[in-house]
């Protein structure tokens, strides 16, 4: 089965991945790290993102992977550095991934590797095109929605967990910023596919959210719905 998790900045969509990828012992890809990843090489190495040639010429020189790391947590390879902590806390990457993440060629680039990734199913993946362009024909499409305020507020506290120093008015533009990109961008902009099952998970625990989902698998898998 492919399962195909879409939805706004911070919903928490990954959290949900990641437990549904150890319940179902799936493979778990976070499309986003894969944006962000693109985002920080192309500043490191100073492409213009307002140049597409420059642009397209970069990415043949990127390659991502996926790694568990000795604590068992997923991390991202980019050119086989571990980035994972950069491309999460890092605000320059969040202040441009949405832009990055419109430029054609680089959607091109990374929805090719996804469909590879996913081919031999067993796969959960995340992201904001996964039910509408990776897998159109995924066997389970959720869409993951929340309060701005909700999203806001999980955001702050996962970066001050991770020591960085910002503020939920910070944090709540950066996301209204990126929803609004996402959502009017040209090439597969973010909406939920007509098949997908919307969640709200605002006043749900991640326990609550959990049982839901498992229970939409099973029914799934038995053929039922
Ligand atoms: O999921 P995350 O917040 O890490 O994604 C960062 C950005 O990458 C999103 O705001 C969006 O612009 C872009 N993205 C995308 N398509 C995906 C996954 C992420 O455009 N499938």
């Amino acid at each position: 089965m492919i399962i195909a998790i879409d939805g706004y900045s911070s919903c928490g969509k990954s959290t949900l991945a990641k437990q549904l990828a150890r319940e179902l012992n799936y493979r778990y890809v976070d499309t986003g790290a894969m944006y962000r990843s693109v985002t920080l090489y192309l500043q490191r190495n100073q492409i213009d993102i307002h140049h597409p040639d420059q642009v397209e010429r970069a990415l043949s020189d990127i390659s991502i992977r996926f790694d568990i790391a000795s604590d068992g947590q997923q991390i991202t390879l980019l050119n086989s550095e571990n980035v994972e902590n950069e491309i999460r806390v890092n605000p320059r990457v969040a202040g441009s991934v949405s832009d990055v993440a419109a430029i054609p060629a680089v959607r091109r680039f990374l929805v090719k590797q996804q469909q590879e990734m996913g081919k031999d199913g067993m796969i959960i993946m995340d992201g904001r095109d996964i039910g509408t362009v990776v897998f159109p024909h995924a066997e389970l499409k959720l869409f993951v929605t929340a309060s701005p305020e909700v999203r806001a507020q999980r955001r702050l506290d996962e970066l001050v967990e991770k020591g960085q120093h910002t503020t939920f008015e910070e944090v709540l533009a950066n996301l209204s910023k990126r929803d609004h990109i996402d959502t009017t961008r040209a090439d597969s902009p973010l909406m939920k596919a007509e098949d997908a099952i919307e969640l709200d998970n605002s006043n749900l625990t991640r326990q609550e959210q959990l049982e839901f989902v498992m229970k939409l698998v099973r029914e799934r898998a038995s053929g039922k719905a």
